[in-house]
């Protein structure tokens, strides 16, 4: 056996060994079927049982209430910016949108396309601070005619995080909900949504399912000139079954929830969360300035945990020595340079543990 790595990938991020023994045991035959998960026909019972269980599944961690439907759709966290759009403003003038970060801003820059509703910037996180703080929700400039007010809960490249969600009695519009990077890390509330979305593959499953959940009532608003295939009403219409959907991701997130529900649910898991990005941020805060987070304290991310040594050079060096001692993937994103610490669910502390261990001997060895 290899010595173990630690794996901080941002996205696609690390799994729950237990779920990938699962999937390795189940691959050629799954349950004594004959067939593996990938060859069986998504309008198969088999099939159908497995994705209505992660459903189930994911219902139960989440308390998500009768009237929300539960999608598992293709495209990422990236198409649903215009599928939103396309959907829920067809008829208004106005779209609420709270920038907070790269993929805020992603979405205000997306969700405009191919609707009459024009962007109305809320607040931007960017303009007033930097993206080293978060407006909070009572600050923002809500046009309460919006078809809805778009926000990202955790913004996984600039490593802001919403500690405290709005509630519905902030505004008369739909809240929509972008939790790709921190959906399941912590309980919510899902009646304050309108709509809440996730790419899988961050905290949930592999790259390949996107998960919406959607309050009913706002399906009537899908207009059925919008195309089948980017329209929530048709996916609703056929219990998830209009295209093919990924139905291996879907597998694999089932088995992902199910891991969850072991591990004591939602709660449970935002402790250990909790645990891990404190010791983080203290290891960071202490280390008299050799490393570095400039986010303001009450909205530092828990699920991805961005720091800087004094240079460029520096910040390369320890990705790479880090890599080498099986702390992979922590190089920042390309437009931010510095390092980035994803300590999604499926991160165990000893992983944390490793990387202060390994931060704290090579502050001791380049001081
Ligand atoms: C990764 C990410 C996205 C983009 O997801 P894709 O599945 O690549 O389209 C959008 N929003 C957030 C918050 C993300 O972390």
């Amino acid at each position: 056996m290899s010595t173990p790595i630690y794996n901080f990938s941002a996205g696609p991020a690390t799994l729950p060994e237990d779920v990938l023994k699962q999937a390795q045991a189940e691959l050629l035959d799954y349950q004594g079927t004959g067939f593996s998960v990938m060859t069986m026909s998504h309008r198969s019972d088999l099939f159908m049982d497995i994705m209505q269980r992660a459903e189930n599944s994911l219902r139960q961690l989440m308390n998500i209430p009768n009237n929300y439907k539960v999608l598992f759709l293709q495209g990422g966290a990236s198409a649903q910016f215009n599928m939103l759009s396309l959907n829920l403003a067809q008829g208004f003038k106005t779209i609420n949108s709270v920038v907070t970060g790269n993929w805020s801003l992603m979405a205000n820059n997306e969700m405009g396309k191919l609707v009459d509703a024009k962007i109305h910037v809320a607040a931007h996180a960017g303009e007033l601070y930097n993206y080293n703080n978060l407006p909070s929700p009572s600050a923002w400039q809500l046009d309460e005619s919006a078809a809805y007010t778009h926000y990202t809960s955790n913004e996984t490249v600039h490593g802001l995080q919403y500690q405290a969600l709005p509630t519905a009695a902030l505004t008369n519009t739909p809240l929509v909900c972008d939790m790709s990077s921190d959906i399941i890390s912590r309980p919510v509330n899902v009646n304050d949504f309108g709509v809440i979305y996730a790419g899988a593959q961050k905290n949930i499953g592999p790259a390949g399912t996107t998960i919406v959940i959607i309050r009913e009532d706002l399906l009537e608003r899908s207009s059925p000139l919008v195309p089948s295939v980017w329209n929530y009403k048709s996916h609703v219409d056929k219990e998830g079954m209009y295209n093919t959907p990924a139905t291996y991701p879907v597998y694999i997130a089932g088995l992902v929830f199910d891991w969850l529900i072991q591990q004591g649910g939602v709660s449970a898991i935002e402790a250990k969360n909790n645990e891990k990005a404190a010791q983080l941020y203290a290891y960071i805060d202490s280390s008299d300035g050799y490393y570095k987070n400039t986010i303001d304290a009450a909205v530092r991310s828990k699920m991805n945990v961005i720091f800087h040594t004094a240079s460029a050079e520096r910040d390369a060096q320890f990705a790479k020595e880090a890599d080498q001692a099986g702390l992979k993937l922590l190089k920042g994103y390309k437009s931010m340079g510095g390092m980035r610490a994803s300590i999604y669910n499926a991160m165990p502390l000893a992983g944390v543990e490793a990387l202060i261990k390994f931060m704290d001997e090579f502050k001791a060895r380049n001081a």
